[in-house]
């Protein structure tokens, strides 16, 4: 700990994102970096508090987020060598724990922030902007090239999927000397990180790219178009290799069957942000082929990440008005007594999305408590209104909370584009079953988390396709991990983290 009194001295200070209102007209970052020494000042807020639940990970178990950082990041360490200028030193222990920094330091939702000591009684450490600075800077200097293994097993993985875990699990089965090759049913590599997150969130040539570009300089294969199950057996990916990673997300999403479900112009969300990035890439948008939101009446089912990038995308569009629904209540401006630190803060959180639609249209999009009953078209069979009523959370005689209609609440809006993002209920079904791997009871493919083994032998499983529609962050923990116990199961002990 390099300066004892940095976090009395200093303010927490992120760098301004840019203007909302400009940053609607393009598709690039809306992230702005820091200059150095005002980083090298929030590197110093760190307190080295002696017991980091910062980097502890899962230890506090809230639902999916966990507390603390699910890769276990060495933060104070990195913190205290940002503050001292040592950023090379940083950007190797950074390394240490994470494949992707620069993934996780544009899109992590940063748990480690909710369990940083300082953020007791202050404003916490801004720890996910720290890091996204070293990798930056790391790649900016020209210190990240490809580092391929020094000499090969002779065995060979095939990892299906090539999100956050199939990526992490093939950086660190290669690092360990294994041949991998990745399949994707996509035409780009990346999962979610290429064709969810959109643009603005997490750059698809300049950082998602460039990362499989060092991994493919390094020997990891990439097979693109081609959806394992469909256009070639599982079983052939088992036969031919010594062990198979599953990591093919849990990409079904949940779907709304109400009256007039079927109308035109009710997508789900997946369709139109894969739909908009593919466009955007290959011709900026001039083949036409993806969903425009342009002067349309948008109304977004479902207040997560999801929902975000949809509001983000459609004002990028220009659309005419922009709503979206949630069926929780408006978490509350300050922690609730049942959410203590150092638990995940679950608190009102005007997102990037949100704050573009309050800069256009003057408040956020967000509606609480809300449930659609039923959708109407016009002549021609395209959506025109949608029908809602207000609700609160009861308990029904079992004891459970359902949501109970309000008399009187009923709303008509108008609606020309609605977009689902209500979650994804697992993964796709094709290579599970071919494989013949057992499921849990949320139809994942079943295998426990730090073994990662299926019940068929040498086929394990990670990342969203094992946990459920999760983050990143734990995607690269699964990926890590998953390779562990490949590298275990195929030499018999292993010397991966
Ligand atoms: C719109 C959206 C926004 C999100 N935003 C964030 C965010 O800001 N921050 C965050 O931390 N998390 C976010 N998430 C969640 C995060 O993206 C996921 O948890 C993470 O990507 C899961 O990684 P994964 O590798 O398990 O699966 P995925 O990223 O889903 O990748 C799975 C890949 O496998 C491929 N595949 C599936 N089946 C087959 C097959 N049979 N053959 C070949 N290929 C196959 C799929 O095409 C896909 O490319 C978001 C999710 C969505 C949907
Ligand atoms: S990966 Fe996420 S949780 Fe971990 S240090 Fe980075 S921002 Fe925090």
């Amino acid at each position: 700990m390099g300066k004892p009194t940095g976090f009395i001295e200093y303010e927490r200070v992120l760098p301004k994102d840019r203007d909302p209102i400009e940053r609607v007209k393009d598709w690039d970052e809306f992230h702005e970096h820091m200059p150095e020494e005002a980083l090298r000042e929030q590197g110093s807020r760190c307190m080295d508090c002696g017991i980091p639940f910062c980097h502890l990970g899962d230890v506090v178990s809230d639902g999916d987020k966990g507390s603390g950082c699910p890769v276990n990041n060495l933060i104070p360490e990195w913190n205290d060598l940002v503050y001292r200028g040592l950023w090379r030193e940083a950007l190797e222990r950074l390394h240490k724990t994470n494949n992707f920094p620069e993934f996780t330091g544009r899109v992590c939702p940063a748990p480690c922030e909710g369990a940083c000591v300082v953020g007791i009684n202050a404003l916490p450490v801004t720890i996910k902007n720290v890091e996204c600075a070293i990798v930056d800077k790391g790649f900016a200097e020209g210190w990240i090239v490809p580092e391929p293994p020094a000499k090969r097993t002779g065995k060979s993985v095939a990892i299906v999927g090539s999100g956050p875990s199939g990526l992490a699990c093939a950086a660190q089965l290669n690092r360990a000397g294994h041949q991998v090759t990745v399949y994707e049913r996509a035409d780009r590599i990346g999962g979610l990180l290429m064709y969810g997150i959109p643009n603005m969130k997490l750059e698809k040539e300049a950082v998602v790219q460039r990362r499989v570009d060092l991994m493919a300089a390094e020997g990891v294969k990439f097979v693109t178009s081609t959806e394992i199950g469909v256009d070639m057996p599982a079983t052939q990916l088992s036969e031919e290799n010594d062990a198979v990673v599953l990591c093919g997300g849990a990409t079904k999403a949940n779907d709304l069957p109400i009256e007039g479900r079927e109308f035109t112009g009710i997508h789900f969300a997946m369709d139109f942000l894969r739909a908009n990035t593919k466009s955007l890439l290959d011709s900026e948008h001039e083949d036409g082929n993806y969903i425009s939101a342009k002067d349309k009446h948008v109304i977004v089912i479902g207040g997560g990440d999801t929902g975000t990038d949809c509001c983000g995308t459609s004002l990028r569009h220009g659309c005419k008005t922009l709503a979206q629904f949630e069926i929780m209540p408006r978490p509350p401006e300050e922690r609730a007594d049942n959410n203590p630190w150092p638990q995940w803060p679950n608190v009102y959180k005007l997102d990037y999305g949100q704050e573009e639609a309050k800069a256009r249209f003057g408040d956020d999009p967000r509606t609480y408590l809300i449930m659609t009953q039923k959708f109407v078209a016009d002549d021609e069979g395209n959506v025109k209104e949608l029908h809602t009523v207000n609700i609160e959370w009861d308990k029904d005689e079992n004891g459970r909370f359902v949501p109970k209609p309000i008399e009187g609440s009923e709303k008509i809006w108008p609606a020309d584009l609605v977009l689902l993002a209500m979650g994804f209920r697992g993964p796709e079904d094709a290579a599970i079953d071919q494989l013949g791997v057992e499921r849990d009871e949320r139809s994942n493919a079943k295998a426990e988390h730090e073994k990662f083994a299926t019940s068929v032998e040498g086929i394990f499983a990670a990342g969203d396709m094992r946990r459920g529609q999760s983050l990143v962050v734990w995607a690269i923990n699964e990926g890590r991990g998953a390779a562990r116990e490949v590298d275990r199961y195929l030499m018999g002990g292993t010397h991966l983290p």
